[in-house]
């Protein structure tokens, strides 16, 4: 079976919910594709005016984070139950940003990913190296060890519905995008590992994307590598240049 493309973009720390509206009706038009799956990461307070704008569309919501508690004394946070009452159905996880200015780890994303899981919602998991690690020439190890560490008792058959997304650090919001032989070589290696916790069936179900700096000019060559399955957009998700990534063929 052929896995379908998946194009998210990730909205950041940018966007009021009165600017959401407004971007999701100059978008809307431009990311329609029955080839691809499109989702829209956005910032909590602008979830349900985009579930809003929305709906009766091709384009699926995503949250940008998510609690591994159910509810309680947890100030600022966002349940999986909250989330999926407002009509979420992605959660981007272990983003580089929050490992790097939020501290999570690889044991926090387990927890989150399970719970996730719990309330069907579809992960879209995070990983990448440094510049320095990947001149250090220990690229795959890291990204074996990250998968490895995330992924600890979480049963192959939710594997195989996630989404993994590869984003080499040096890569994010840089404008270096990585190369397509680059990438390629990361996301096999990534459906590789999945295979060997797992089985190929798992390996060959699982979604990886690549993200770092992807636009409309380098799309077409990095989703037609036989092991990206579509990409994580940043910056270009906030501008119609989205609907040619989406529309990259
Ligand atoms: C990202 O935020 O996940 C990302 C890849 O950003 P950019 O496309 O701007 O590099």
């Amino acid at each position: 079976m052929e896995r379908k493309k998946i194009v998210a973009g990730n909205w950041k720390m940018n966007m009021t919910p009165a600017k959401t509206v407004e971007l999701i009706a100059t978008l809307k038009p431009l990311v329609e594709s029955i080839d691809v799956d499109v989702v829209f990461c956005v910032p909590a307070i602008d979830i349900v005016p985009a579930i809003t704008a929305t709906r009766g569309t091709n384009i699926a919501i995503g949250a940008e984070n998510m609690y591994f508690e159910e509810s309680g004394a947890y100030t600022g946070e966002i349940s999986p139950e909250m989330l999926v009452d407002a009509g979420v159905k992605y959660v981007i996880l272990g983003h580089s940003e929050r490992r790097e200015y939020f501290h999570e780890t690889d044991e926090e994303l387990n927890k989150k990913v399970k719970k996730a899981f719990e309330h069907s919602l579809t992960p879209i998991l995070c990983c990448g190296e440094t510049l320095e690690q990947r001149e250090m020439g220990i690229t795959l190890d890291w990204i074996r060890m990250q998968i490895k560490s995330v992924l600890v008792d979480v049963p192959a058959s939710d594997v195989a519905k996630m989404v993994i997304a590869y984003e080499p650090i040096w890569a994010i919001g840089t404008g270096v995008t990585a190369t397509s032989e680059q990438a390629e070589e990361v996301c096999k290696a990534i459906r590789e590992c999945i295979a060997e916790i797992y089985d190929e069936d798992t390996a060959k179900s699982v979604r990886i994307q690549y993200g770092g700096s992807v636009n409309a000019g380098n799309a077409k060559e990095l989703f037609s590598q036989p092991n990206i399955d579509g990409g994580l957009v940043g910056g270009a998700s906030l501008k119609p240049e989205f609907g040619k990534i989406v529309n990259y063929k």
